[in-house]
């Protein structure tokens, strides 16, 4: 069995997989730090947690309780947010990984340093215990430098300030899925809390919406998506840095133009403001998606995926609509699975060993 694990900044969630991609258990830690729960299968209770690895130290507790010990396992597998230009492969967990993953932490601060603590935690709870990363970066390492370069002085380039993409392992799946009968220019869009899309060319992404964070793009919950760099400089400059940081990426999206940062809701709603902000989504997912199918030279298919993109069929229907310039193209909606991807990942470096 392989123990697939996702520390986010302030959540652990774990699945247990089988050899053959079964999900087994899956469960989260949440709250890291201070009072959160603990939730294995069907039961849920309350705790508190010091940190990341005394969070694992839980699970693997309620994991063990459930009849899943350290020794049933063949390996675990942990989601990294951020590989930077360094890590664009799946890879298992060595002291060399680990100090690459440490080199791009300042491109991930919230999110790398949490991977490292589990990944060190579970070393130092099973030491024989075989470790894999993926990283949520890596897909789009195929993209060209036409698409990754944003057009400023190169020092700033060579400190990292280049577009990266994430939701990788979200269209990895995605590609996983097709099997045998991938489009050869497919338009996949990622839509749930966080929205991006990305134009995946016989198999691999050339070019994506997301840049060198999460924010810019799409129009999503609660962060902007696109806003010009001097907008960004005068609201930071008026609100500081932290309050600037917080409005465009918890402020801002539905939940600034529609109130509700939940498309179910707004769906929901039949006011002029919930309407809006589904236009302003659908209007700027298909903007954006013009752009990837120019980088594909046209489309073959398109694939929705994520909460909204998998549940919210008029979303679809409105972005489809603006797309029929296009042409009439098959419609895929497929279900993410990142934990999935991540123990595809694993299991594909453990049969190359
Ligand atoms: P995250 O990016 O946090 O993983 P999800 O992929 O779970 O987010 O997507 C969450 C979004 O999906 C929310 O906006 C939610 O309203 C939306 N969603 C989930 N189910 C439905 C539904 N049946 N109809 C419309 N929207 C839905």
């Amino acid at each position: 069995m392989i123990l697939v694990l996702n520390a986010g900044s302030s959540s652990l969630k774990v699945e247990v997989f089988t050899s053959d991609l079964t999900s087994v258990l899956s469960g989260s830690v949440t709250s890291i730090g201070t009072n959160g729960t603990i939730k294995l299968g069907d039961e849920t209770k309350a705790t508190k947690t010091v940190g990341h690895a005394d969070a694992l130290a839980q699970m693997l507790d309620s994991l063990a309780h459930a009849g899943i010990t350290l020794n049933n396992l063949t390996a675990a597998a942990h989601r990294v947010v951020h590989g930077g230009t360094i890590l664009t492969q799946p890879a298992r967990v060595t002291p060399q990984v680990i100090a690459a993953i440490k080199s791009v932490i300042p491109l991930a601060p919230l999110h790398n340093p949490n991977n490292l603590a589990a990944m060190l935690a579970l070393q130092a709870a099973a030491p024989d215990l075989p470790q894999y990363a993926s990283f949520g970066t890596a897909f789009h390492a195929t993209n060209p430098a036409v698409a990754t370069r944003y057009a400023i002085p190169q020092t700033e380039h060579d400190a990292g300030i280049r577009r990266y993409g994430f939701h990788g392992l979200s269209y990895a799946g995605t590609v996983a899925s097709f099997g045998d009968t991938l489009p050869r220019r497919l338009l996949a869009m990622h839509l749930g809390n966080g929205a991006s899309l990305c134009a995946i060319k016989d198999g691999k992404s050339i070019a994506t919406s997301m840049g060198y964070s999460p924010l810019s793009g799409l129009t999503m919950g609660t962060r902007s998506g696109d806003i010009d760099g001097a907008a960004v400089l005068r609201i930071s400059a008026a609100l500081g840095e932290d309050e600037a940081d917080r409005m465009l990426n918890k402020n801002s999206g539905l939940q600034a133009l529609g109130g509700d940062n939940d498309m179910r809701n707004l769906l929901n709603r039949d006011d002029a403001e919930a309407a809006f902000a589904v236009d302003h989504f659908c209007y700027w997912a298909a903007r954006h998606a013009g752009s990837a199918i120019v980088a594909m030279g046209g489309m073959d298919a398109v694939a929705f995926t994520g909460g909204i993109g998998e549940n919210a069929a008029p979303v679809r229907d409105k972005i489809m609509a603006q797309l029929a310039c296009f042409g009439d193209v098959p419609v895929h909606v497929i279900a993410a699975d990142e934990e999935k991807q991540i123990a595809r990942d694993a299991l594909t470096l453990m049969v190359a060993a």
